[in-house]
C-alpha cells in the first residue's frame, strides 16, 4: 500500500491510500478520487514521492538516540532488510528484472559502467548514499 498526498482544484489537501502508484493514477485518470472536503473530483497528486508506510512519523517526533542521523537509520535499515550481493549485484539485478529470480531487496557494488547498463535496460537500480558496511561471511 502507497500513501499518496493529494491536493484538490480549490486547494484542499488530504490522503488516501492505494494499491500502487498505477492504481493510484488510474482512479485519478477516471475521477473517482474525490476531495474528503468539497467533493471535488478535480484531484492530483500533491507531491511526486509516494510516503511507503514506516514509522517515519514517530523517528521524527522521538528522537532517542542523538547520535543517529536519518542516514545512518536509513543504512541500518537497508542493511536490516536487504540483501547484501556485494559485486553480485548487477547480475542479480538483471536477473530479478528479468524474472529469472524472485524479486527481493537487495544492495552491493557495480561500478559506474554496470549501473549505466542497467538503468538503459531499464533496471531500476539507486545509489546508495553511503557507503555499505562490510559484512563478514
Ligand atoms: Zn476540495
Amino acid at each position: 500500500m502507497i500513501r499518496f498526498d493529494l491536493t484538490c482544484t480549490n486547494d484542499h489537501s488530504f490522503d488516501s491510500w492505494f494499491r500502487s502508484g498505477a492504481d493510484c493514477n488510474a482512479l485519478l485518470d477516471k475521477g473517482l478520487v474525490s476531495c474528503t472536503t468539497c467533493g471535488s473530483t478535480e484531484v492530483r497528486k500533491a507531491l511526486m514521492a509516494p510516503k511507503v508506510s514506516t514509522s517515519d512519523k514517530t523517528s521524527i517526533t522521538a528522537p532517542k538516540a542523538p547520535d543517529a542521523t536519518p542516514l545512518e537509520r536509513l543504512k541500518k535499515e537497508i542493511e536490516a532488510t536487504a540483501d547484501d550481493v556485494g559485486r553480485n549485484f548487477a547480475t542479480e539485478a538483471r536477473d530479478m528484472h528479468a524474472g529469472i529470480t524472485p524479486e527481493r531487496p537487495i544492495y552491493g557494488q557495480a561500478t559506474g559502467a554496470e549501473a549505466k547498463q542497467l538503468l538503459s535496460d531499464g533496471v531500476p537500480v539507486l545509489p546508495l548514499p553511503f557507503v555499505p558496511t562490510k559484512k563478514t561471511h
